[in-house]
């Protein structure tokens, strides 16, 4: 994974604006405020780790960044536009430009890793079948996985899943990556394979949010990192900064727990 060939999407800057912005962002469910006023942006390139306890309300920001969930009052302008209200083909083109990878891979058990990637692409129009799969092999072998095109996914292990999850996302050339504790699921000797194929899509300059507990991977990797609890954005700064000389007392506890 070391070769620059162009296969990852190179960052499109729209006019000066960041491609995430989100003002005084709240999401309720029921009665349960989950976020409670977020402010976030994200410039162009830049890569954020989102940190904090279970339940603090990372995924919820996460799916709230590309309306997997919808929002109860704030803005959300990924892109130049604001999907907290976007509706039809204006939300469906944002969200084409949004890639995210969960926990749990959801790739069709059916399909080989080839037919996974190769997909998406071709069902929204974008590629014709034989580009597609063209791609879709580009970018197999770019996360390391040119021998296993062919095969289903009960025959790859969770880090290789993992893996076509990500070129799965990538097929549709997004400007923004969203992974939502990408490596939680997998057993530790596999963490590093996946890790290693985020760490390559940072370095190639794609703007990026993960949700993490990988400290370690955060501090290496992200350009800030955001402290999130009790559904909101308690501290964000430099990785050193934040893991080292954190400010709030929230910060601080949390991270004698983890660190
Ligand atoms: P985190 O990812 O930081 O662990 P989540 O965003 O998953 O936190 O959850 C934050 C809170 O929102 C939790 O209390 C969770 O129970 C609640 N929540 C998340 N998704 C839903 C949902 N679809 N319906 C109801 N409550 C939800
Ligand atoms: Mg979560």
């Amino acid at each position: 994974m070391t070769n620059s060939e162009p296969v990852y999407t190179q960052p499109i800057t729209v006019g000066d604006e960041d491609p995430i912005i989100v003002n005084d962002l709240h999401k309720s469910f029921g009665s349960n405020e989950v976020l409670k006023g977020i402010d976030l942006k994200v410039k162009n390139g830049e890569v954020i780790a989102i940190i904090g306890p279970s339940g603090s309300g990372k995924s919820t920001l996460l799916r709230c960044l590309n309306r997997l969930e919808d929002v109860t009052s704030g803005e959300v302008i990924i892109l130049g536009e604001n999907i907290a209200t976007a509706k039809g083909k204006e939300l469906d083109q944002v969200r084409q430009r949004v890639g995210m990878v969960f926990q749990h891979f959801n790739l069709f058990p059916h399909m080989t890793a080839l037919e996974n990637v190769a997909l998406a692409p071709v069902e929204t129009g974008k590629l014709g079948k034989a580009d597609a799969r063209k791609r879709a092999a580009e970018l197999l072998d770019r996360v390391g996985l040119g021998d296993k095109k062919e095969q289903r996914p009960a025959q790859l292990s969770g880090g290789q899943k993992q893996r076509v999850a990500i070129a799965r996302a990538l097929a549709m050339s997004p400007e923004i990556m969203l992974f939502d504790e990408a490596t939680s699921a997998l057993d530790p000797e596999m963490v590093g394979e996946v890790l290693q194929v985020i760490r390559d899509l940072a370095a190639s300059g794609m703007t990026m949010a993960l949700v993490t507990h990988e400290m370690g991977f955060a501090r290496e990797v992200a350009d800030r990192v955001v402290f999130m609890d009790g559904g909101k954005v308690v501290e964000s700064s430099a990785p050193a900064d934040l893991f080292d000389h954190p400010k709030e007392s929230r910060t601080q506890d949390f991270l004698s727990k983890v660190l």
